[in-house]
């Protein structure tokens, strides 16, 4: 795995060294947190017998894509159901598209029968229409999802010593098995991509206590940084992104990592972190998401 120097002006003049764990690398197909989430999921789908996979999401989704691209390259067939009427998504948006392309059969649930998809008649229904499936939760969050975070925590170990992992939240579920991972040495901070994400404490004290029965206190949220709410691209937030790009040569995705890295800065600028620490963010990948914001920004040099 790469694990690449930020050398931000920032972190020098705090005296701590930057690193971008480049975990949007790892896999060609299937890049970042939601593979590692799926993984032992989709093992345990195989273990029962499914041959289905059937979960939800929003139509920029980085999960449904996620699931449908593994459904393509493990031949499980692939159920994703979409917020929203059918209506007001066709035509389909690039992330639904490239979902459909790779075999996934998209289901339209109007957003007050989708808001309720978690209760029993409702789930019922749609498997009674698509046929027996393992069911994977909105975002992939579940407690199967976090010992594959959690060896994304053992991978970095075994590159670098670390004080503190950076990871952008959205059920938190990644931060959750990153935790897991740690076994309550180094700290994790993560960062809020939605508004009003005080839901996330007790979503992830929930999540370490059904893997592990544990409840730990090595991490903390930063909710301050969502630029707005959950996939607002602000112009402010698409030129920190694209001036990243232009010092990197790396490129950050719009919902998730571009606001966790804006954060990071802003607390190394606080004087958050100690001098002489190593601060390691996490690339989780969602590159699939530009596709829905008009394209990404054009690299430097190429425009
Ligand atoms: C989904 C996603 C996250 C958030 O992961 P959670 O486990 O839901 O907190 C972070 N980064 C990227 C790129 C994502 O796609």
């Amino acid at each position: 795995m790469l694990l690449q120097p930020l050398p931000e002006p920032a972190a020098e003049r705090a005296g701590v060294q930057l690193l971008l764990l480049r975990d949007d690398l790892t896999h060609p197909e299937l890049p970042g947190n939601k593979w590692r989430k799926l993984k032992y999921n989709l093992q345990e789908a195989r273990r029962l017998g499914h041959y289905t996979l059937l979960t939800f999401g929003g139509a920029f989704s980085n999960h449904l894509a996620a699931v449908a691209a593994a459904g393509r390259l493990t031949g499980l067939r692939t159920v994703g159901v979409v917020r929203g009427e059918e209506l007001a998504q066709r035509p389909l948006n690039p992330t639904l598209a490239r979902a459909a392309a790779d075999g996934m059969e998209l289901r339209f649930l109007d957003r007050t029968t989708y808001r309720r998809k978690q209760e029993p008649e409702v789930l019922a229904e749609l498997l009674q229409q698509t046929g027996p499936a393992y069911v994977v939760p909105e975002g992939g969050s579940n407690a199967l999802a976090l010992p594959g975070c959690a060896e994304l925590a053992t991978e970095l170990r075994a590159l670098t010593a670390f004080d503190a992992l950076c990871v952008a939240c959205g059920t938190g579920g990644t931060l959750a098995g990153l935790v897991t991972g740690l076994q309550g040495a180094e700290q994790v901070l993560g960062f809020a991509a939605l508004k009003g994400a005080d839901f996330l404490q007790t979503n992830i004290d929930q999540l370490t206590q059904a893997a592990t029965g544990r409840t730990y206190r090595n991490w903390a949220l930063h909710t301050a940084y969502h630029g707005g709410g959950y996939a607002k691209l602000t112009p402010e937030l698409r030129a920190f992104i694209t001036q990243f790009q232009a010092r990197h040569g790396v490129l950050l995705d719009p919902i998730y990592t571009g606001k966790m890295l804006v954060g990071v800065l802003d607390l190394l600028a606080r004087g958050h972190f100690r001098r002489g620490s190593t601060v390691v963010a996490v690339h989780t990948g969602g590159l699939q998401a530009w596709a829905g914001f008009g394209g990404a920004p054009t690299p430097p040099g190429l425009g």
